[in-house]
């Protein structure tokens, strides 16, 4: 269908909120107004429903192995989970690659494995895994590619020291590119676990144990110490899980630090008693950072509200309940870490955020579409309503009451960590460049109807907050 009337619904993007029409022509929006009229127009009525830019979600792993161990999802499956749950563009945070690999392996590779398989659009991150001048040249080539963020890593094996990081934030803020970080402090974390196994202690409630908020915290600072001394390069924590991180973040913006913060519904909704589930429940939560006390969770949802949190998005990551047990249950260490989540993003943080007034729905819409796309180098084309963008476009319903539970998820993960939860408020129908890809819990989606979206540079889009609370 070339020209599609939304009728009816309240118009909501991360500024204000309207009743009225919309008209996408040939996959874009061409007007927004009142008492909209287009012949031969396939008119949908969105009466009693918000229309919403499609969410973004900025990190997600659909298509991760990870010590041999594959995902459930895929793309395919990940993206069309991610249209049920009204997200109509992802970016996607590759695994390592081979040991010492170029900076475009993991990019030439996601990409060429994401084409023809999703549903929804998406884009790629750079993953930083070690370093040496061809890396850091290639910083250029990335950029070229649309590729605008880069991953650095303070744990795992592909970690970088402090000296490489420099040299990284030295050339990303030359280049306009932003560095996104995943903050923990390795050796805290090193040295814990092996203390704790030797004790015997070998429960999930340890795995929290092992990674405590200090161990966020000195990483954030340190993090925005080498963006200081690298000229005030701009810095973008992903899944910040703590309220000592969140202070580091706020006195870094304090300083004048280019400093953005991202958080997941995992630790705006669960706390750390999740790990002392029956059986061996305990392991769905396996993920890193850990869930952590209903105090950090308060702080992150005021963080969120007042701005110091920029963007929600999911680190999607569909490990099966069936493989943790199999190899976590003796041993929290080997069990894969990651937890599903695309899916649920946008219902639980109207349910949970706009339902139980701790956002405004603008402000909803803002940290779940605006904000992440204009971070990203995605907006206006994405995560906006208005002429001129694509016709991304999610109604959602606001009295739909649904309980989670997975085998009414279209995932593919044996499990929800929010599985008992009642959601009020799911997207009825979602629109990715003027296609229907999922109406009324039917998905409808051409598979490889997902685009690659090169990504525009810090510094050729305005990231300035537009939102209001
Ligand atoms: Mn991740």
């Amino acid at each position: 269908m070339d020209h599609i009337l939304i009728k009816n619904g309240l118009i909501a993007d991360g500024v204000e909120t309207a009743q009225g029409d919309i008209l996408i022509s040939q996959g874009v929006i061409a007007r927004i107004g009142a008492d909209l009229q287009f012949r031969g127009a396939q008119v949908i009525d969105a009466t009693g429903c918000y229309v919403l830019p499609g969410g973004v979600d900025v990190h997600t792993h659909l298509n991760l192995t990870a010590n041999g161990i594959r995902v459930g999802d895929g793309f395919l499956t990940g993206s069309a989970s991610a249209a049920f749950g009204g997200t109509t563009c992802i970016v996607e945070h590759p695994g390592f690659g081979p040991r010492g690999c170029s900076l475009l392996h993991q990019v030439d590779q996601y990409g060429q494995e994401a084409t023809g398989q999703t549903v929804i659009d998406y884009g790629l991150h750079g993953v930083v895994q070690h370093l040496d001048d061809k890396v850091l040249d290639e910083l250029a080539a990335l950029a070229e590619k649309g590729v605008s963020t880069v991953k650095i890593y303070l744990t795992y094996d592909g970690r970088l020291e402090d000296d490489q990081i420099l040299r990284v934030l030295d050339r990303t803020r030359q280049l306009g590119l932003l560095a996104i970080f995943h903050a923990e402090n390795h050796a805290i974390i090193s040295f814990l676990k092996e203390r704790l196994l030797a004790e015997g202690k070998r429960t999930p409630i340890y795995h929290a144990l092992s990674r405590p908020d200090y161990c966020e915290a000195e990483a954030i600072q340190r993090i925005l110490s080498l963006a200081e001394a690298a000229g005030g390069a701009p810095v973008y924590i992903a899944h910040l899980s703590t309220a000592l991180g969140l202070q580091a973040i706020e006195e870094g913006r304090r300083r004048g630090l280019q400093a953005y913060a991202e958080v997941c519904p995992q630790h705006l909704i669960l706390d750390d008693s999740c790990y002392l589930e029956p059986g061996y429940g305990g392991l769905k939560y396996i993920m890193a950072p850990p869930a952590r006390k209903r105090e950090d969770c308060a702080a992150l949802w005021r963080g969120l509200a007042e701005g110091s949190i920029d963007v929600v998005a999911t680190d999607h990551c569909s490990f099966n309940l069936a493989e943790k047990v199999a190899l976590g249950k003796y041993d929290f260490t080997k069990s894969p870490s990651g937890i599903p989540g695309v899916e649920t993003r946008l219902p639980l943080m109207f349910s949970e955020g706009f339902r139980r007034d701790r956002l405004s729905i603008n402000r909803f819409v803002e940290v779940t579409a605006a904000a992440p796309a204009r971070l990203m180098g995605l907006y206006p084309r994405k995560g906006a309503l208005a002429p001129g963008s694509d016709g991304d476009v999610v109604l959602l319903d606001p009295d739909l009451e649904k309980t989670i539970t997975p085998a009414h998820l279209f995932q593919n993960a044996d499990y929800s960590p929010y599985e008992g939860m009642r959601v009020r408020g799911w997207p009825t129908l979602t629109l990715v460049r003027g296609r229907v890809v999922m109406v009324r819990g039917q998905l409808v989606a051409q598979k490889g109807w997902g685009q690659y979206i090169p990504r525009m540079l810090m510094t050729q889009t305005a990231v300035k907050e537009e939102s209001k609370r």
